[in-house]
Parts: structure tokens; sequence; C-alpha cells
């Protein structure tokens, strides 16, 4: 069995036949056992998410493809849409026969648009081979459909709550939880809302077993990532490796082992510098959802990090005031100290304000700011790179 095996060949339906040869509840032990966690960066343990769903109150439940691929420097989700539509489908497909839902949609983000005609096209030969709709592969009791729901654009709708919030045609904004969509999302309905790479994995689980999953990667990070990698490399691209590997290691894989600094988990993730490459990409060290941008020693790192910012500051939806003062006083804080105007204190103060975003903004947008913030603060600092 190759390595590549997200990216490897995949013969439409498989994964679907082996979930229903087991009982619904089965196939939530197995993706449980599997140590499978969600792809989106969180790594909130996917088989537990289903069991809640599963066991929540009420006939109707929903299963969501999370598709709002955001997080500048990532692009893997967008390579399994175009190249492997069937082995996302078919993990929904897999979620609705186990949580007992009937109908799935695919949050796509705005930018995807393109992909449209040729979603919906797979989407029809599924149907019309008997592995979406009514009756699917002749078992009376599972009806499932899957429908493609276009994003505006907003960076904040990857945020669960809020893309349910735009789903139901109000604005994009972040819910108050609890309650958590496994109890009450969708039209306040149960609902999985699990990223596109965490449904691809979930065939691939179904399709090779729990053990083989659990078998690669580490105790706490189970099973293969797709890292998108870019920056100051020879070879950027989507890449597919163990969790766990390190970053020297996935350094060496890419030809960049010039770089001064990497950002690991995009503009809200951290950046780490060379006497940290040898700390491992894994939910137990640093979280990514998959974005990897790699930073050469001539990069002007304030400059990163005043980009970032400025994302942030524009896509914060403005609801909570840490968040929506917070992003633009650390973004004139940046600009001020490219300008070389900033006291010690101004430092320490900036910091303070983004580690008080931290615990006071309501969602991950103003809670994340501090781990950029600080991280590559302290790698300008520290000379590593111009
Ligand atoms: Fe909106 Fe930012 Fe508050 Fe999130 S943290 S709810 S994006 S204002």
């Amino acid at each position: 069995m190759g390595d590549r095996v997200i990216l490897g060949p995949y013969a439409p339906g498989t994964a679907v036949d082996a979930a229903l040869d087991q009982r619904r509840s089965d196939v939530v032990m197995t993706v449980r056992e599997s140590g499978l966690r969600g792809r989106g960066g969180a790594g909130f343990p996917t088989g537990t998410k289903w069991m809640l769903a599963a066991a929540a109150a009420g006939d109707e439940k929903y299963v969501i493809c999370n598709a709002d691929e955001g997080e500048p420097g990532t692009f893997k989700d967008r390579v399994l849409l175009q190249e492997y539509p069937d082995l996302v489908f078919d993990g929904m497909v897999t979620a609705g026969y186990a949580i007992g839902a009937k109908e799935g949609y695919v949050y796509l983000r705005a930018e995807y648009r393109y992909m449209l005609d040729a979603l919906e096209n797979v989407l029809e030969k599924m149907r019309s081979e008997g592995r979406l709709g009514n009756a699917i592969r002749g078992r009376e009791d599972f009806d499932f459909d899957i429908h493609i729901h276009l994003g505006s654009g907003a960076y904040v709708c990857g945020e669960e709550s809020a893309l349910i919030e735009s789903m139901e045609g109000r604005r994009g904004e972040p819910r108050i939880r609890p309650p958590f969509p496994v109890v009450a999302g969708y039209l306040n309905k149960p609902t999985v809302v699990n990223n596109v790479e965490t449904f691809a994995l979930v065939s691939r689980v179904m399709e090779h077993g729990a053990d083989w999953f659990r078998g690669i990667g580490t105790e706490e990070s189970a099973g293969l990532k797709l890292y998108s990698v870019s920056g100051d490399v020879q070879e950027p691209g989507v890449y597919e490796l163990p969790m766990g590997i390190t970053v020297n290691a996935l350094l060496e894989t890419v030809g960049g082992t010039d770089a001064a600094a990497v950002q690991i988990g995009g503009a809200s993730g951290t950046m780490v510098t060379r006497r940290e490459f040898d700390r491992k990409i894994a939910f137990e060290d640093i979280a990514t959802g998959g974005s990897i941008i790699v930073f050469g020693p001539e990069r002007n790192l304030l400059g990163v990090l005043e980009n970032f910012l400025e994302f942030f500051a524009e896509e914060s939806c403005g609801q909570c005031t840490p968040c929506r003062l917070g992003t633009m006083r650390l973004l004139e804080g940046v600009r001020d100290l490219q300008n070389g105007s900033v006291e010690p204190e101004r430092i320490d103060a900036l910091r303070n304000l983004a580690d008080s975003m931290a615990i006071s903004a309501k969602c991950g947008l103003g809670q994340s700011c501090n781990a950029p913030f600080g991280s590559i603060l302290d790698a300008h600092l520290e000379g590593v790179a111009r």
C-alpha cells in the first residue's frame, strides 16, 4: 500500500460500500478508532463529533463539508475537490449514513466558483449510478443527497457557526457556543461540519481500516496530512506526509533548507525559526490546517506581519470589540515598528493586547492574532531575517 494514499487512485463508491457493510454505529466506531482528527486546524476528533450528532435528538440531521478554504497559504482542499471529488463526496455519504442524515451541503468558497459545474457533474453521475439520492446502493433505509452552496468571499465563514449563519441567509457572523452544531446547527438541527480533507480521509479509513490509519503519524495525531507549501522553496505545491513530521524533514522534502523562518498554520498560525526546526507539525506541538509558508533570510518579517494584520483587520466581521479594534491597533503598532518609532513599553503593550484578544475575542479570527503577532515579532527581534 503506497504512502500517497489520499492522493492515490480511488475507485468511486469503495468507501460507501464498506460503510454500508457495517451498522451505522460501527461506522462511527471505526472513525473513532482510526484517531482521525479534523483537518481544518482545530483537530477535534471526527468520530466523537459524529457520535454526538448521531446521539442528538431529532430525525432531521445534516452533513456540511466546509470548503471555504480561505486561510492564506492554503490550497490543498482545492486540489482534493478538483482531482478527488469522489473521495470527498463518498466521505460525506459515509457521514450521512453514520449519523442518520438525509442531506449534505458543500459550502464552497466564492473564489472556487469556477469548479461548480464540474462538481455538479460529479454529483449527477453519482445519482445516476445509485451512489446518491434515494435508496443508495439499493438500501431502502438510506437516502442521502448533496447540494452545493456558494459562499460570498468572507474569511470568517470558515468558522463553522458563521458558515451556518451564511447558509441560512444571514450575515456570516459566528454564533455564541454552546450549543454546538452537533446539537443545534443548520436550521437548528444536529449538524456535522467537517473539512474537505477530513471527508477525504474518512473515505480512506473506510477503505483501508482504522488500524492502518492509526499506524501512521503519532499517538495524538494519527494518519496522513496534506500540506500546502509556498514561499522560498524550490518545489512549492501540495505534499502528502505523515502527521508528526519535523519542520526540518518537511523543508528537506520541499527544497527549503535555506529557510530562515516558517509560518505554520497560515496567517493565524505560528512562525518558527531555525532553532525550532526540530519541532513536530502535529496537534500536540505545532498544529496546522495545512498552510506552510517558508521565508528565506532576505524577507522582511515585519512586512509579513503587517500583511497578515491587514488581512485580519479587513476580514474581521466587527461583531466584537476586542477583534474589531484590536486588529487595527496591532496593525498600527507594526507600521510604527517598521518606521522605528516604538518604545519598548509600547511593544509590551501590543503583546498584552494580542494576548488579551486570545481570551476575549468571540471566535478564532480574533483569538488567534496573538500567535502570529508574538512569534513573528520574536523572529524579527532575533534577527533571523532582514
Ligand atoms: Fe467577528 Fe472578529 Fe469577533 Fe470573530 S473575533 S466574531 S471575526 S469581530
